[in-house]
């Protein structure tokens, strides 16, 4: 039965390999962090971890963790609404609520299922759905999902959003929906023009801080607080597994009508398992350290701001960023590969993207700052990006 199958598929898989898109993972041995161990017992400096406040690895969240696997027990076996929601799962829900200035939380087992289970039950054949090109993955799957007539505007292009929003003045009701920070660039999303645009076009709000969470704005609340729109947005989702701790989780936070909707109808929440006990006492742990201090956001800002000067000092071409990405442009996707493969040779763990995943002559290596790197270990990152710079002839 699988002969014919197999060569199908063994097909599609050396297209991959043979088109350089075929994605090896890299095994790392010790936990992560702003030093990890890859399996040949190698230590580098990783930069590619959404590991922005350093949390992945902290002692207060294992131990938060810890203790709930002995009290709460190890999983729960169930769905929220039979017998999947313990007190844990209410005090988070809280926590986030509290820490985005919104009604109410609904958690989901990821981020992906948050994005996938949340326009559907909102949004009918009557309604429209306006959404960034460069949204993340998930976004476009739930906009797919869902029947609402489909609007995609050009990265952050006011002009582009205004003409569908005129479009789409057709419809019953209007989503506009949209990344906080694009994880290519690392720009954010203009959410005050975007606010603006809906006022003047009627219309609602979605905004996922994923990648912006924990970074962006003074104390880290995200691109709401960035552009002092807190309260003010219908619609907000994030992920556990960046910033906040790096374990698994996502969430949509908002308006409490949406989130008791949510509760009723969204599929993922309806048919996916509760997240641990252990996952949902680090998270509670974790909003708790992030509230009570502003150490880890603040040196996450002076990491990130370093970096960047020294690099632009070095002579780097760097996209203009807010959030915690910095983008080293090469344009060339051959030299964007060689440059990660001779950063690793030095010690230093980064990534190359290059067509596909960003446009055609648009290759780049991105660098991700965490609040765990040293200023000692953020120098050596630089020194070697200088080293191979020079002898690619990049600088
Ligand atoms: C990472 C990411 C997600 C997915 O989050 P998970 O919790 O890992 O599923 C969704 N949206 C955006 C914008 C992301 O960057």
């Amino acid at each position: 039965m699988f002969d014919r199958y197999k060569t199908h598929l063994d097909q599609i898989l050396s297209e991959i390999d043979s088109a350089g898109l075929y994605k090896h993972e890299r095994i790392i041995v010790s936990p992560q962090g702003a030093a990890i161990r890859v399996s040949d017992g190698k230590e580098v400096l990783n930069f590619c971890a959404n590991n922005y406040l350093g949390l992945s690895n902290h002692p207060e969240l294992k131990a938060a963790a810890a203790e709930a696997l002995e009290l709460h027990g190890y999983g729960m076996s169930s769905v929220r609404f039979i017998c999947g929601t313990q007190d844990l799962h209410k005090q988070l829900e809280k926590k986030i609520a509290g820490y985005f200035g919104t009604d109410d939380a609904i958690l989901y087992a990821a981020c992906f299922d948050a994005n996938g289970g949340v326009f559907e039950p909102l949004l009918t054949d009557e309604d429209a759905v306006i959404s960034d090109e460069l949204n993340h993955a998930s976004i476009i799957d739930g906009i797919r999902l869902c029947k609402a007539k489909r609007y995609r505007y050009a990265n952050a292009n006011m002009e582009d959003l205004e003409r569908h929003l005129i479009l789409a003045q057709e419809q019953r009701f209007r989503l506009i929906v949209t990344d906080g920070v694009f994880s290519m660039d690392g720009n954010v999303a203009p959410m005050d023009k975007i606010y603006k645009l809906a006022q003047k076009y009627d219309a609602l709000i979605m905004i996922d801080e994923s990648h912006s969470a924990g970074v962006v704005g003074e104390s880290g609340r995200g691109v709401t607080e960035l552009f002092d729109l807190r309260g003010k947005i219908e619609i907000i989702t994030g992920t556990l597994g960046k910033a906040f701790g790096g374990a698994i989780g996502g969430f949509t936070t908002g308006k409490q009508e949406i989130i008791d909707l949510l509760r009723q109808r969204s599929r993922p929440y309806l048919f996916s398992n509760s997240i641990p006990p252990m996952v949902a006492a680090a998270g509670i742990r974790m909003f708790q350290m992030i509230e009570s201090s502003n150490d880890l956001q603040d040196k996450l800002h002076l990491n990130t701001k370093y970096f960047l000067s020294k690099m632009k000092a070095a002579g780097f071409d760097i996209k203009p960023t807010e959030s915690a990405i910095c983008a080293v442009m090469l344009y060339d996707a051959k030299i964007a590969q060689e440059y990660a493969a001779r950063m690793l040779d030095e010690g230093i763990y980064v990534i190359g993207f290059f067509y596909p995943v960003v446009p055609q002559g648009q290759a780049r290596i991105r660098v991700q700052i965490s609040a765990a790197h040293t200023t000692e270990q953020l120098d050596k990152c630089v020194k070697a990006f200088i080293k191979v710079g020079k002898s690619l002839k990049v600088i």
